[in-house]
Parts: structure tokens; C-alpha cells; sequence
């Protein structure tokens, strides 16, 4: 497991570090935020430890950047904080962030603390994956298998089948795709839903060997488009 740590105070970032290497975790370290997203995305840590104090841009701010970053957003961050004001417990839990420790804290404890966002999160994982028929989606590795074979398709496919698998048996109109999976602020023609669904059951049925799972996703005439296995 890596831990991402963020902060700029050398002295704690040693003592957490230790701390945390004791207990089997390898660490990275940030002192402050300015490249922050970049090496996220790059290193890929399984948990950040992000200092709410930092210089050059607060560590909430890029709390809410991270939760906007569609390759970041799913790591969990536990905000770490000087001042254990309940303010700043709640904007940081409201930012997205998993818990929230205040300074001083002795290492075991963090270590419990990260232990069990960590529970959790794998907990969430499980639930992630949704199968149908023979087509898994997982949300975790945003990956889709269809028989156990790995499909590719585009993100915005991803996110129909996705939407789709989590709303069976009921019928959407393209505008209601358009707000569930565009997103209502984007300006997007009706039609360019039907390209991406004939994209989706295309890429249902392009598995060599394996089962066509395009029919999953009906057309419901004059209404709009439904994901059933009937
Ligand atoms: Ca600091």
C-alpha cells in the first residue's frame, strides 16, 4: 500500500513517514501542492495524507481538485490539520475527504485511521462491480469484461453502460440520458446519444468469441432507450 504525504513541514512529514514504513506502508512526499494532480495521477497512491495548511494554495482547495479529477477522485485523502477547529472538519468532510486528524497525533493512531478508510473504501469496491448477464462493469479498475473477456470502449460508452446498469428495466428519453450521463450544463443534441449507443452495443457485440451483448441496451420506440435482460 502507498501513502501519499503532503506537507510542507519536513520535521512531521519524517514523522509520519516513519511511522507509517513501520507499519508496512511505503510512502511518497509532497511539500506542497504545485504539482500535486499530475503526480497523483502518475503514482497512483492507494490513500493521500494532505496537509490542510500549505503554502502556495490550501490543502482543501486541492482536496476539491482531486474530487473533480476523474483519475484521482476515487483515492481516499485523510486532511490533516494543526488547527482542530470543527469549521474545518466539516468543510474538509464536505470537500470529499475520508476522515480528518488534527495535530498532534500520535503515529498509531494514524496508521488505525488509515486503516480503516482504507476498510472501507474496499468495502465501496465490492459494491462497485455490477453484473449483467455476462457483462461485469467495475467501477474500481473502470474496466467492462464481457465472458470474462476486457472490452474497450470510450469513456462516454463507459459512462451510459454505467448509468445503464445501475437503472435497469426503465425507460430514459435522450433528454434524460443527455442530464444523467452529459451532465446538465453541456449543450449537446439529442442525436449524438443515438451515435454513442449504436458505439456501446457495438462494443458489446465485439468480443471474438465470446457472447453479443448489444440487444441488452433496447431501443423503446418513440420513447427512448432502456438496459433490461428481457
Ligand atoms: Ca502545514
Amino acid at each position: 500500500m502507498k501513502i501519499l504525504i503532503i506537507e510542507d513541514e519536513s520535521a512531521i512529514r519524517d514523522m509520519i513517514r516513519m511511522g507509517l514504513e513501520l507499519a508496512g506502508f511505503s510512502c511518497l512526499e509532497m511539500e506542497d501542492t504545485r504539482y500535486g494532480l499530475n503526480f497523483v495521477r502518475d503514482n497512483k497512491p492507494d490513500l493521500i495524507l494532505l496537509d490542510w495548511m500549505l503554502p502556495g494554495g490550501s490543502g482543501i482547495e486541492f482536496l476539491r481538485r482531486l474530487k473533480r479529477d476523474d483519475g484521482c477522485k476515487n483515492i481516499p485523502v485523510i486532511m490533516l490539520t494543526a488547527k482542530a477547529e470543527e469549521d474545518n472538519k466539516i468543510q474538509g468532510l464536505e470537500a470529499g475527504a475520508d476522515d480528518y486528524i488534527a495535530k498532534p497525533f500520535a503515529p498509531r493512531e494514524l496508521v488505525a485511521r488509515i486503516q480503516a478508510v482504507l476498510r472501507r473504501v474496499n468495502q465501496r469496491a465490492r459494491e462497485d462491480v455490477i453484473v449483467v448477464e455476462g457483462v461485469r462493469l467495475d467501477n474500481v479498475s473502470h474496466r467492462v469484461t464481457v465472458d470474462e473477456q476486457n472490452v474497450k470502449m470510450g469513456p462516454t460508452e463507459y459512462k451510459l453502460l454505467n448509468f445503464f446498469m445501475s437503472h435497469q428495466d426503465r425507460v430514459y428519453t435522450r433528454g434524460q440520458l443527455l442530464d444523467q450521463v452529459w451532465g446538465s450544463n453541456v449543450y449537446v443534441e439529442e442525436r449524438t446519444v443515438d451515435v454513442h449507443i449504436r458505439r456501446l452495443r457495438k462494443a458489446l457485440d465485439s468480443v471474438v468469441n465470446a457472447n453479443k451483448y448489444g440487444h441488452l441496451v433496447q431501443t423503446v420506440r418513440g420513447a427512448g432507450y432502456r438496459f433490461s435482460s428481457d
